[in-house]
Order: structure tokens, then C-alpha cells, then sequence
């Protein structure tokens, strides 16, 4: 067992983390947080502090921590067999049974699944199978594809040229040139006060037909997006987005890729978004509660209608030039099979509607009137709150005051884990879907307490 003072040393001399402010880190900085257990919506740190994770991890923990039924068939599988791959048509009965039943349960025009590691690679794939599909139907010039300002797609170089936030870009060379940002349907921040719902949807609507008049509808490929924005900042869609904007893409014969990493599995109280808000996808990307994290895996889902040309690819230009080692691993298969059974026997998807449904509301009583608080928003166990300097004109407060992260500090301190969304002033909370009505009026206490501290 390592020391505390060895732990901090051997962290800071040897381990590059993601997201992290390098310098602060590798000098002392800020300081190492080292978990080591979980249990339900809690983890504990090497101090022994008990924490409610109001963010499940990176919000993928969704059955909660300490799930023994997982933790079983993972060692199971590996007992029995730890790995084989799956190319040219191999398999086991984890990936098999895994991708039935992630198929039972998606919108009826879904056709297979394709195992990836995690939501990038995952979206890489879509990326790469689209271009497929449009050189297999003689398009070669359909190739560029729409996502929006705040969407989040991953980190890779196509998958963070899609993610439409800065910080992502800097200093990388993002975006890509075939990858082309619309508008964020983020009616908090409309463009003029005075727009109704109905006046910023059209205008989201118009933003997309200006951009693919302006480059040509036979240059481009698919549109993708998040049911909710996530990392964008926890945004639900204005009453008839998605309708209006699936309208627009089918008339332009473009592709729709719902990135459904976040929102798969229950999150906003269905078992998809797309279910939710009625998207009749082409591809549908998975991942975090598809294993609630207990080991790496992500899928790619394809309608009928894509999985036809895939196959009239292959029938032309032989096997698909495209696989990862670790596609479809069963140990990552095995924890999908026993996690996604879990959510079904505890009932996880009708729970996250309902104690979703009451932490958004107990949050929006508690802070809504406060005269920083702009908005309290949120669908399913998704909130936010975002803060404003002043109400009626909205503006951010200084980027130098780190108000985000002040806050969340202010919340950990009482116990709680939520996360600074990385634009903006907004502090998200997705918490593990089994939360409980008693642990949302913990999250919502500790927070008021917190804001009314910092603020
Ligand atoms: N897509 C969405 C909507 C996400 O929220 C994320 C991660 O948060 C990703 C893709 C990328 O997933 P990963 O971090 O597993 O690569």
C-alpha cells in the first residue's frame, strides 16, 4: 500500500491527466484527489471523506457504484475468457447477447451495432462510415458534416473538430475543414431577448439552411447532435427543434447522427433521446450507460438504411477496412449485459424521470430567484444552473473570478461532487440514475448553501 506522500509524488512526476492545468498539477498546485471506493451515489477518497457524486463519474456511472452483479460477470468473463476478437466474424455470446439487446431496446429503424471503446472512437466511426455510404452511392463531393456550437463529440481530431467548444480547439488546429458549426439551440442565450420559442427555433432552422445553401447540399454528408447538449453546458431543445431541424435535413437528403453517449439508457427518463423527441436517426451513438462505466465500451447503431449500402460495399469492394483491437471486448461486454439488465430490474429509466423531474424542480424553488442565478434547467437526472453577473442583460461574470470552479470547491466542501461546465458559468449535476428523492434534497441543500456562500 502506498504512503499518501508517495501516491502524491508518483502522481506528479508520472501521470499525464485529461483536462487537467498541466503546470499547476506537476508542481503541487492543486492537489491530487485519489479515490478508492463507491458505493450507490457515494465515493470515498484516500482521507476517507464520503462524497454524493452529483455527477456519476463523468456522468456514465448510471446504475450507481458498487454493483456486485457487474463486478461478477466481468470476473466471470474473464475467467472464462478475457479476450478474443471480432473480426472477420468472430464473436462471443457477451458481444452477441449485448448487441440483441442494445437492439431491443433502440428505436425500431435500427438495424446493428458496432462496439467501439468509448464516445470518440465511437463518432469516429460514424464519421468514416458516412463517407463510406456516400462513396458507395457515387457522392464522392457529400462529405463535410454539420454539428453545432456547444455540441460535445469526443476528443479525437474529427470527433473534437465536431465538439463545437473553444477549449477544445485551442492550440490544436481544430476544426477540421470538412467539419462546419451551425447554431447552438440554446434559447437562454437566443440572439435577441424578445425571441419567443417559436421565433428562436425558426431562426436555428434558417442559421442551417443559410449554411447548407451557402455550401451546397451535395457537399454535405450528415448533421450530428446531442438530444440535450451535454458538455455544452446541460441544454435542453426549445419546443420543436428537433421536429423542424429533422425536416430541413430530410429535404437536403443529410444524413442525422443523434449522439446519444450521454442520453442513451435512461438519462432523460427514456430509454433514448430519440425516443423522447421523436428522431428518427441513421446512426446512434453510445457509450457511458451502455457499461455505467465498469468498463470501457461504445457503439455505433446504423439503420436499415445505411447497414443496406454498408453491405453493398462489401459485396463490391470487399471486407470493411475498418476495426479496433478492443472492438466489442467481452469483458466490456459482459458488464454491458449485467448493466443493462440492471437497469431494467431496478427500474432506472422510470426513476430518473421522477427524481429528475424533482431535483429539477426542488433546484429551480430553491434558486431560481436568486439575483445571480439565470436560468435552473434540466430534463431527466440532467440540471444546470448558470450564473449571471445581472439578470436582465445576462452578461458573464469576469473569467478571471473562476466562478465555476469556486462554486464547485464551495460544493465539495459540503460533500457533494458537480461539475464546472467548461463554458460559462454553469454548474451541472448527473448524478447516478438510481438517486433517491432524499439524496436530491442533499445535492439541492448543500448547493444553496454553497451559492449563497460564494455569491
Ligand atoms: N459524445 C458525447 C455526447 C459525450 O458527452 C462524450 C463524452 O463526454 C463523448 C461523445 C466522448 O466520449 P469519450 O469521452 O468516451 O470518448
Amino acid at each position: 500500500m502506498l504512503t499518501n506522500d508517495q501516491l502524491d509524488r508518483w502522481d506528479r512526476d508520472n501521470f499525464f491527466h485529461p483536462s487537467t492545468h498541466l503546470g499547476q498539477h506537476a508542481r503541487g498546485e492543486s492537489p491530487s484527489r485519489i479515490i478508492t471506493g463507491g458505493s450507490g451515489v457515494y465515493i470515498e477518497d484516500r482521507d476517507g471523506n464520503r462524497l454524493l457524486d452529483a455527477f456519476a463519474g463523468l456522468y456514465c456511472v448510471n446504475v450507481g457504484y458498487g454493483r456486485t452483479e457487474i463486478a461478477d460477470a466481468i470476473a466471470e468473463q474473464a475467467k472464462q475468457l478475457a479476450y478474443y476478437h471480432a473480426y472477420v466474424g468472430h464473436g462471443t455470446e457477451a458481444s452477441i447477447t449485448l448487441a440483441k439487446m442494445i437492439l431491443e431496446r433502440a428505436p425500431k429503424n435500427m438495424s446493428k451495432v458496432y462496439f467501439g471503446l468509448g464516445g470518440s472512437d465511437a463518432n469516429e466511426t460514424n464519421i468514416k462510415m458516412v463517407w463510406y455510404y456516400n462513396n458507395i452511392l457515387g457522392r464522392p463531393e457529400k462529405k463535410k458534416i454539420i454539428s453545432r456550437w456547444r455540441g460535445y463529440h469526443g476528443s479525437g481530431l474529427m470527433t473534437g473538430s465536431l465538439t463545437g467548444l473553444a477549449s477544445f480547439h485551442n492550440k490544436f488546429d481544430l476544426p477540421l475543414s470538412p467539419i462546419l458549426h451551425t447554431e447552438a439551440p440554446y434559447y437562454y442565450r437566443r440572439p435577441r431577448l424578445d425571441m419567443s420559442e417559436a421565433d428562436f427555433v425558426s431562426h436555428c432552422v434558417a442559421e442551417l439552411e443559410a449554411l447548407i445553401d451557402r455550401e451546397g447540399a451535395d457537399t454535405i454528408a450528415a448533421f450530428i447532435g446531442e438530444p440535450v447538449l451535454g458538455t455544452g453546458g446541460l441544454v435542453p431543445p426549445p419546443q420543436g427543434y428537433w421536429p423542424a431541424i429533422q425536416k430541413v435535413l430530410k429535404k437536403h437528403d443529410i444524413l442525422l447522427i443523434v449522439d446519444e453517449v450521454v442520453t442513451a439508457f435512461g438519462r432523460l427518463g427514456a430509454m433514448f433521446g430519440s425516443d423522447k423527441y421523436g428522431l428518427e436517426a441513421d446512426i446512434i451513438t453510445i457509450a457511458k450507460g451502455l457499461t455505467s462505466a465498469y468498463a470501457p465500451l461504445s457503439g455505433s447503431i446504423f439503420s436499415q438504411r445505411m447497414w443496406d449500402v454498408l453491405v453493398r460495399g462489401t459485396d463490391e469492394n470487399g471486407a470493411i477496412g475498418h476495426g479496433w483491437t478492443y472492438s466489442s471486448h467481452p469483458i466490456s461486454a459482459a458488464a454491458g449485459v449485467a448493466n443493462l439488465l440492471l437497469v431494467d430490474s431496478l427500474g432506472l429509466v422510470g426513476n430518473a424521470g421522477t427524481v429528475g423531474a424533482y431535483l429539477n424542480a426542488a433546484m429551480r424553488d430553491a434558486l431560481a430567484a436568486h439575483p445571480h442565478v439565470g436560468d435552473v434547467r434540466g430534463e431527466g437526472l440532467l440540471c444546470a444552473v448558470e450564473f449571471v453577473k445581472d439578470k436582465d442583460s445576462r452578461t458573464f461574470f469576469d473569467a478571471s473570478e473562476k466562478l465555476g470552479p469556486r462554486l464547485a470547491a464551495a460544493l465539495l466542501g459540503r460533500g457533494v461532487i458537480a461539475r464546472a461546465m467548461p463554458q460559462g458559468d454553469i454548474i451541472g449535476f448527473a448524478p447516478p440514475l438510481c438517486l433517491s428523492r432524499q439524496e436530491a434534497d442533499i445535492i439541492v441543500a448543500a448547493f444553496t448553501e454553497a451559492v449563497n456562500e460564494v455569491l
